[in-house]
């Protein structure tokens, strides 16, 4: 079984991948366990393309190992596609979660709803071992609620709100959202280039 080394170090979201990879014969595992340096790379790309393609490129350089990694966020159409890369650390140096939402929902203050929609964003990136790159990027369109909605899920899911539903994200359970996200469509695009791949 061919070996893929993820980027990211969160086990959800290696577990999530492999579940797609190991259909193709591969198995992933994180940076860390791969035994690479824990350096961390500098994410100044000025799309989730480049940021993905920089963090997968990263490991490549020093294992040239099939490589596969990921970057996401939130674009709000109001506000020009912010918090967009910034979406982890959008609230500045001291940010988390609820700061992050308490901002984001701070900007929308006063917005009508049909100004207030937003999607989340994902890229992977994958680089094989012979420098072959594949560009999966998923999308989920909604909009932005007018107050932190539910307790579950991460990040800005309270205050999103996906297209065809009324609840949030944080209010929909997490099997109901992996199957919809712009995760679960960027890993259903990779598929496809996979099965593409001679
Ligand atoms: P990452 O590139 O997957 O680490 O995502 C960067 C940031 O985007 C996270 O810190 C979250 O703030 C936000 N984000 C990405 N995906 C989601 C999601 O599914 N729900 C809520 N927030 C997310």
């Amino acid at each position: 079984m061919e070996t893929i080394i993820a980027a990211s170090r969160n086990a959800d979201k290696i577990r999530e991948i492999e579940a797609i990879t190991e259909r193709f014969g591969m198995k992933v595992i994180s940076r860390d366990d791969a035994g690479l340096p824990k350096d961390e790379v500098e994410e100044n790309g000025t799309t989730f393309e480049e940021n993905s393609y920089i963090k997968a490129k990263a490991i490549w350089d020093i294992s040239h190992k099939t490589t596969i990694a990921d970057d996401s966020g939130l674009e709000v159409e109001y506000l020009d596609g912010a918090p967009g890369l910034y979406s982890a650390r959008f609230a500045g140096d001291d940010c988390n979660y609820a700061r992050n939402n308490e901002k984001l929902l701070s900007l929308m203050e006063g917005v009508p709803y049909e100004d207030r929609k937003a999607r989340f964003v994902t890229v992977i990136t994958m680089i094989f071992e012979d420098g072959e790159v594949l560009v999966a990027r998923g999308e989920c369109y909604g909009h932005i609620a007018e107050k932190t909605l539910g307790e579950g899920g991460f990040g800005y899911d309270p205050v999103f709100v996906p297209d065809g539903y009324e609840e949030s994200f944080a209010e929909m359970g997490t099997d109901a959202k992996n199957r919809i996200s712009h995760r679960a469509k960027a890993l259903e695009r990779l598929t496809e280039l996979l099965s593409e791949r001679k």
